[in-house]
């Protein structure tokens, strides 16, 4: 049987992207998010290996069964990619509170409890790969985004000290920090203010969703077993 990966945030933007690709390279799928889409309804029609589940992921105390009864139902992940993630745009001095604990919550607290679950079964098997997406801005900074920022750092360092901690068991763990890209999370960001992103990349675009899945293709593969405890950076150029 085909290689099982689980990807949260499925339901569009790069997490659709990445399912589409990683059913193209013959895996299975599990997809997670709170809604399905048509494009997911799509991908369940074309792909018997794909999967979509429901799941508010921001509700941390059903992860470890919900966990458990993948395992037992679709037998051992060979990856984890966490990808679902909010970003709310406002400055920290009247951002709510409740605000600021479900960017946590979502961005970091969920990835850290998924990878808990899931390692399991990867220390079991001594293979294994994590893949978290964070995002240029936890280096460079935004203004407006400093709680996802926060998020996006933390799931760096995270990151790091994971790898060190199950590279023996051959299981890798790094980031993709894409830059930014035209999704739904973005969807606020227009004309000129665009325009300027665009024309201060070296590469005089914007990555896309398909070019940070692609990077993630590329880690999950057998020539990046070598990889691990690094972010790869996907952003046309623009941190260069
Ligand atoms: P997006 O279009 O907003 O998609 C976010 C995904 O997360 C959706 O599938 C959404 O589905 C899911 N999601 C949100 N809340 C959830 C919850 N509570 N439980 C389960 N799923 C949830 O975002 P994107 O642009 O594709 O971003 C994907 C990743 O790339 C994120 O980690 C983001 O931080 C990162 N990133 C994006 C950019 C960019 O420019 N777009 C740049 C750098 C990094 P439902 O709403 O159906 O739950």
């Amino acid at each position: 049987m085909s290689d099982l990966v689980i990807v949260t945030g499925a339901s569009r933007g790069l997490g659709l992207a990445l399912c589409r690709q990683l059913l193209a390279a013959q895996y299975r799928v599990l997809a997670l998010s709170r809604s399905e889409t048509d494009e997911t309804k799509q991908l369940k029609q074309e792909y018997p290996a794909f999967e979509f589940v429901t799941v508010d992921l921001a509700d941390l105390s059903q992860l470890p069964a919900l966990c458990a009864e993948w395992i037992k139902r679709l037998g051992r992940p060979y990856a984890l990619i966490n990808n679902a993630a909010v970003g709310y745009d406002g400055v920290l001095a009247t951002m709510h509170n409740s605000e600021i604990s479900s960017v946590l919550t979502l961005n970091i607290e969920a990835p850290i409890l998924l990878c808990k679950y899931l390692l399991r079964p990867m220390l079991l098997n001594q293979r294994g790969r994590i893949i978290n997406i964070s995002s240029i801005i936890a280096r460079t900074g935004f203004n407006g985004l400093s709680v996802y920022a926060a998020s996006k750092a933390a799931l760096e360092g995270f990151s790091k000290s994971l790898a060190r901690e199950v590279g023996k068991a051959g299981i890798t763990v790094n980031c993709v920090a894409p830059g930014y890209m035209q999704t739904e999370m973005t969807s606020s960001l227009q004309g000129d203010k665009l325009d300027s992103i665009k024309r201060r990349s070296p590469l005089g675009r914007l990555a896309t969703p398909d070019d940070a899945a692609a990077a993630v293709l590329f880690l999950l593969s057998e020539q990046a077993s070598a990889v691990t405890g690094t972010t790869l950076t996907v952003d046309a150029g623009s941190t260069a």
